[in-house]
């Protein structure tokens, strides 16, 4: 008997953690499906805990594997946890890619800054649009989030409909592009849905996020009431929230002067795409000096403390264009990633020093979250009526909240994954049924790594204990020919008696070499052995921590 076609989904990231989003849908018999993949996206770099990453990506050894019957990606949206790992990524796979204009236009613009980055090409799918891919016709739907154009996918197949969400919040008046298009989306109840896969950020706030718009006002009145300059920064990508400070700007007399590359960058696609349409232009940083203190607002990149920002450099005074002083006002229109509080605060703390007051939304109303809390999760379920759900994009509590919301809400089927889990979704009961291949990939400067590798391990034991290095020549009866050569980094100088450990290191060698047998003198492996032991050993009766320990023998 033939098997049955079955419809299948795998997050292969952004399932039990925050960023690198990459989920697949597989339809067909077993071993023999079609597959669609959605968003390629990264994680930021790990920090202390993954020293010198700057990306972390997911591991796309499953699309590499069905490479054949894969039919394409699909980008929800222009968020760095979507789309950031395209351009190191896609060369390996070379997918035909399809998202909306001005995700399309955002992302030829990254690529056209990103020195060495291939041509990739994209196929732009207008607002609203479908796409057929094999036995999948994919519905693009309008959803706001804090980027223009966020989209949910209705992926039809003959087994039937799924929403995959993408990010996405109910906002009725979210000052640039489409509202959630909730038409759209009681009609796909109304027709049958049968699961939805849905972004689980925020399911453990109550309640509901505020309206771009009430930000908007906000701004407008903290900018309009400012007696000097005024600096807000913001996500680049947020050109709602670009707009709204531009309007606020323009509405009380003043320029708006655009500082980072990023925030250049967004504006210019944003222009080309419409989303800034009746907004005169921005002046660029030369003129800033120029203009009069009460006739200014700066848009500025660096709302994460990014050293390297224009915010972080204004903070020390180190901008070459552009200065802040007493009496001036600097707004956070931003949330800060949990992560970055340390360097959000150095930035905070430099203006303070200067005289600057310091807004954030530790105060004032200057930003709302891009997803959905509780409330609007609510409202969805009541809308779309999903047989299945299952919870995605978002932290182990997170996709725990939300299952238990669609529970409570009375979806009959709740199917809670993880990253790597094949989940049927029909025919039949819906569950885990089959594990895929999954990871993680590290940007380390220029190249690519994977995660298990040892590479970035042994730079984090590196960091805790340091390293010794010996060299010890011998000649062909054993004996040693020289002094040995040591070297040691990261190892306290002296230990507590006041000895140096280069001293010790060099005492441990000598008599370690002596008084082994002349039979295992000979053999350099042996030796090597030995001396690593005893050096390691040496140092720890003092300092109570092992360094690592590389010995070169040498026979002359
Ligand atoms: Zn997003
Ligand atoms: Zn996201």
């Amino acid at each position: 008997m033939q098997k049955a076609d079955e419809l299948v989904f795998a997050p292969l990231g952004g399932v039990g953690e925050i960023g690198m989003n990459l989920s697949v849908y597989g339809y067909g018999r077993e071993r023999k499906k079609s597959w669609i993949a959605v968003d390629l996206g990264v994680s930021f770099g790990g920090g202390e805990d993954l020293p010198g990453v700057d990306l972390v990506m997911p591991d796309i050894r499953f699309l590499l594997q069905e490479r054949k019957n894969l039919l394409g990606l699909i980008l929800t949206h222009g968020h760095e946890d979507h789309f950031g790992a395209i351009i190191d990524l896609w060369p390996r796979i070379k997918m035909p890619i399809y998202a909306t204009p001005f995700t399309a236009a955002l992302f030829e613009a990254k690529r056209e800054a990103e020195p060495g980055a291939p041509e990739i090409p994209i196929n732009v799918v207008p607002l609203g649009g479908t796409i057929k891919l094999g036995p999948f016709e994919v519905e693009f739907v309008s959803m706001s989030h804090s980027i223009p154009e966020s989209n949910a996918l209705i992926i039809k197949t003959p087994l039937g409909k799924v929403l995959h969400t993408g990010d996405w919040k109910l906002d009725p008046t979210p000052v640039v592009g489409p509202a959630t298009d909730e038409a759209r989306l009681r009609a796909l109840g109304a027709e049958g849905c049968l699961a939805l896969v849905g972004d689980s950020t925020n399911a453990v706030r109550e309640g509901r996020s505020p309206s771009e718009t009430e930000v908007a006002a906000t701004l407008a009145k903290l900018i309009a009431e400012a007696p000097q300059r005024v600096a807000v920064t913001t996500f680049a990508s947020h050109v709602a929230r670009v707009r709204s400070v531009a309007e606020a700007a323009y509405a009380c007399g003043r320029e708006v002067v655009v500082v980072g590359r990023a925030m250049e960058r967004i504006s210019q696609v944003a222009r080309e795409t419409g989303y800034l349409d009746g907004i005169a232009d921005f002046r660029s940083a030369q003129t800033y000096g120029y203009l009069p203190r009460d006739k200014v607002v700066c848009l500025c990149t660096g709302s994460q403390g990014e050293p390297r920002a224009a915010l972080a450099r204004i903070a020390a005074d180190a901008h070459p264009e552009i200065g802040l002083t007493k009496g001036d006002r600097v707004i956070f229109s931003s949330r800060t990633i949990p992560g970055n509080e340390k360097v959000v605060n150095r930035v905070i703390n430099g203006l303070i020093g200067q005289g600057v007051e310091v807004i954030t939304e530790r105060t004032h109303l200057v930003h709302v979250s891009g997803h959905p809390r509780r409330e609007e999760l609510t409202e969805l379920f009541g809308w779309v009526k999903p047989r299945v759900m299952i919870p995605v994009h978002g932290e182990p509590l997170h996709l725990a909240e939300h299952a238990a919301l669609a529970r409570k809400l009375g979806v009959p089927d709740v199917v809670g994954c993880r990253d790597g889990d094949l989940v049927r979704i029909a025919p039949g009961p819906p569950g885990i049924v089959d594990e895929v291949p999954q990871g993680r990939l590290y940007k380390d400067g220029n190249l690519i790594i994977e995660a298990e590798a040892r590479t970035v391990a042994d730079r984090k034991r590196l960091a805790f204990v340091g390293v010794v290095s010996v060299a010890v020549a011998l000649d062909e009866t054993g004996v040693m020919a020289a002094d040995p050569e040591i070297a040691l980094i990261g190892i306290p100088e002296t230990n507590a008696k006041g000895r140096s450990f280069a001293e010790i290191v060099m005492e441990t060698v000598a008599e370690t070499v002596e008084h082994l047998p002349r039979a295992r003198r000979r053999d350099p492996d042996s030796v090597a052995e030995a001396v690593r032991r005893a050096v390691r050993g040496g140092i720890a009766a003092s300092w109570g921590k092992k360094p690592l320990c590389l010995v070169h023998i040498l026979t002359v």
